[in-house]
């Protein structure tokens, strides 16, 4: 089997370097036509320049590829909808979003100022929701679409001194698995990556041994299987040094306490047992979780 994108048009947001950089320059190796999305700037989201998208944009052209650039801020929804405009205008379709643009802010809770939590969550949160929200009826529309949030194992398992970033982090997750629900009907596929690659993000975290294992290049392969026409959908795929691994969010069997021992204290003498995941699940939709309990409930009382 073969993975291209001839006739697909992409929208990979902080396209300028890093992972987005490199998957976009993936995408166009395999025929996407591309738009590089970076507003330039430090890594705090401070400064910006038109030059990190264009430089993108003439790498892709030089190998012979179709792109274009656009340093718009992912935070300013009018500009991210007058982009989706003026791609249609010139390529007619949008098939694959790739969310990635970020930002770092990092403080311990107790030294973190509101701005710069609302600032982290706008740009990834924010930013990924006006880009979705933006391409979101053409896909529709088209009966087709593949979108990629790009999370962190920061928001899934937790990172000292990133509660702003963990907590976008992990909205994202959230945020697909109601898309996923909501775009299945007109086949738009929506999956999370939670990448581990040397950026300038990282550079100073990390030794040179493992900054050297850790290229982005090493990354979007797995990035373009999520935005191919055989995708899956609502899956988080980490991705680092070339391992690529699955986060799964599962749900313990339960246990039922009846009412005389629903007290704090029946909770926690069943704990264990509550906790025990040897029997864990995983639910796909909310509401399974619910029938679950209900039929648990109904089980012990001996109603049909
Ligand atoms: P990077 O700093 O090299 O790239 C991020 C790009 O996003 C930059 O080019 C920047 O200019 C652009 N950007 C930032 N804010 C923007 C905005 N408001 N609008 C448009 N563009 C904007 O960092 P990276 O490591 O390549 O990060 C890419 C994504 O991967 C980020 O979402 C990051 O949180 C995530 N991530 C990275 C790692 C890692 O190990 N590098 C780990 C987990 C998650």
């Amino acid at each position: 089997m073969s993975i291209r994108f001839d006739g697909r048009v992409a929208i990979v947001t902080g396209a300028g370097a890093g992972l987005g950089r490199s998957h976009a320059l993936g995408l166009a190796e395999r025929g996407a036509k591309v738009v590089v999305v970076d507003r330039g700037g430090a890594v705090d989201g401070s400064g910006g320049s038109a030059y990190a998208a264009e430089r993108v944009v003439e790498e892709i052209r030089d190998a012979g590829g179709e792109a274009f650039a656009s340093a718009l801020d992912v935070t300013d929804f009018a500009a991210v909808t007058a982009m989706a405009q003026d791609v249609l205008a010139r390529w007619g379709r949008i098939d694959i979003l790739v969310n990635n643009a970020g930002i770092l802010r990092d403080r311990t809770f107790a030294k973190m100022e509101m701005e710069d939590f609302r600032k982290v969550l706008d740009v990834h949160l924010m930013g990924s929701v006006h880009c979705t929200k933006a391409v979101w009826e053409t896909m529709r529309r088209q009966n087709y679409g593949r979108i990629v949030f790009t999370s962190s194992s920061s928001g899934l398992y937790g990172n000292f001194g990133q509660s702003n970033y963990g907590a976008a982090k992990a909205a994202l997750v959230g945020l697909m698995n109601v898309l996923h629900l909501e775009g299945r009907k007109h086949d738009i596929r929506v999956n999370t990556l939670a990448p581990t690659a040397a950026t300038r993000m990282t550079e100073q975290l990390m030794s040179p041994q493992a900054l050297q294992l850790l290229r982005p290049e090493s990354i979007t392969p797995g990035v373009l299987y999520l935005v191919s026409e055989v995708a899956p959908s609502r899956t988080i795929l980490c991705a680092g040094a070339g391992v690529f691994a699955q986060t799964v969010i599962t749900e313990t069997e339960g246990v039922y306490l009846d009412e005389a021992e629903r007290t704090p204290e029946g909770v926690a003498a069943h704990f264990a047992a509550i906790s025990d995941t040897s029997n864990e699940s995983e639910l796909t939709e909310a509401f399974h979780q619910t029938d679950k309990f209900v039929r648990m409930a109904a089980q012990h009382k001996g109603i049909d």
